[in-house]
């Protein structure tokens, strides 16, 4: 199933990323929660990368089990900080032997004082390209409605989106952002750049109060006064917190489809409790 072609047809989507076992010995956990939430047919499921360093082969693990047991469409990352030509060769061959025909190409986040003078690939666009010319695969990549932190202006992020599309990218699919408005006002700024691929919306529910910190850290979300307030009420305990987190992100999706979004990604942290009540919140939604 090629993802990209699925997010230019007609019809709504919603799709859940998982993340792949950090050891070797939460991989019968990582294992079952994966299992649980493909059993909710989602459009299709998608794999990050590099989770601890645990490089490719974790998420080609999770990844084949989906594709080739549970069938389900999968949408492989793939990340290039620090790789080589060659290594990317080899991962391309492996994904392609595991049954991947879908990626999310990415940089990664740079390791503390990385040489880029020394790498083969500088930015996601030059994995984009590369990989466009190997494989027809669909190509995915990220994109940040509040600015990725290393852009000194959204100018300049929107700029380097539209490389990465000029190289072959099919899709983009959005960092977390808890306030809609936000993402509104980034996707008609990206139509006004010249990018016209599918910018499909990703949803963090956050369900522990500590997610917060971790979420800002990353990737320098705002969180709205509201959404503080709920976490301050209610993050002390983890039932209500979660219950809060899948409220405020059923709120979220719904107000997205209910101004013609069509394809939403729910980062559902391994979570099939999560995952489960968010679908059941809006499958009428999804007809
Ligand atoms: P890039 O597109 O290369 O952008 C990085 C910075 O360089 C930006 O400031 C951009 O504006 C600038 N830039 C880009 N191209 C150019 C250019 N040609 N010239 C000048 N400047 C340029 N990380 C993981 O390690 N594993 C994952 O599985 C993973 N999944 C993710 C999924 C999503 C949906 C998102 C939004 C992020 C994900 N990340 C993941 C995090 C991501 O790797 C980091 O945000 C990383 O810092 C940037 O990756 P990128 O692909 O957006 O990089």
């Amino acid at each position: 199933m090629n993802v990209s072609s699925l997010l230019k047809a007609p019809g709504k989507t919603l799709s859940f990323e998982v993340f792949p076992p950090k050891t070797d010995a939460a991989f019968a956990t990582v294992r079952l929660a994966t299992e649980l939430i493909a059993a909710l047919r989602p459009a299709y499921m998608s794999v990050t990368y590099g989770a601890g360093g645990s490089g490719s082969a974790a998420t080609l693990q999770v990844a084949e089990h989906l594709i080739r047991d549970l069938k389900v469409p999968v949408v492989a990352h793939l990340t290039c900080v620090g790789a080589s030509f060659a290594s990317i060769d080899r991962q391309l061959a492996e994904m392609e032997q595991a049954g991947v025909e879908n990626i999310l190409a990415l940089r990664g986040d740079l390791p503390q004082g990385y040489d880029h003078q020394c790498a083969d690939f500088t930015h996601a666009c030059d994995l984009i390209a590369y990989v466009r010319e190997r494989v027809d695969w669909s190509i995915g990549g990220a994109c940040y409605p509040e600015v990725h932190p290393e852009s000194a202006s959204q100018r300049e992020d929107l700029a380097s989106l539209r490389r990465k599309v000029e190289a072959g990218c099919d899709y983009l699919v959005s960092q977390m952002f808890f306030d809609n408005n936000i993402y509104y006002n980034f996707l008609y700024k990206a139509r006004e750049a010249g990018i016209y691929v599918p910018i499909v919306p990703g949803i963090m529910p956050i369900t522990r109060a500590s997610q917060i910190g971790r979420a800002v850290q990353l990737s320098g979300t705002n969180v709205p006064g509201r959404f503080r307030q709920i976490v301050d009420a209610f993050g002390q305990s983890p039932a209500a917190m979660e219950q809060a987190g899948i409220a405020y992100a059923t709120e979220q999706i719904v107000d997205l489809l209910a101004n013609g979004v069509e394809h939403v990604h729910v980062y559902s942290m391994n979570k099939p409790q999560v995952a489960r009540a968010i679908l059941h919140n809006v499958q009428e939604l999804l007809k």
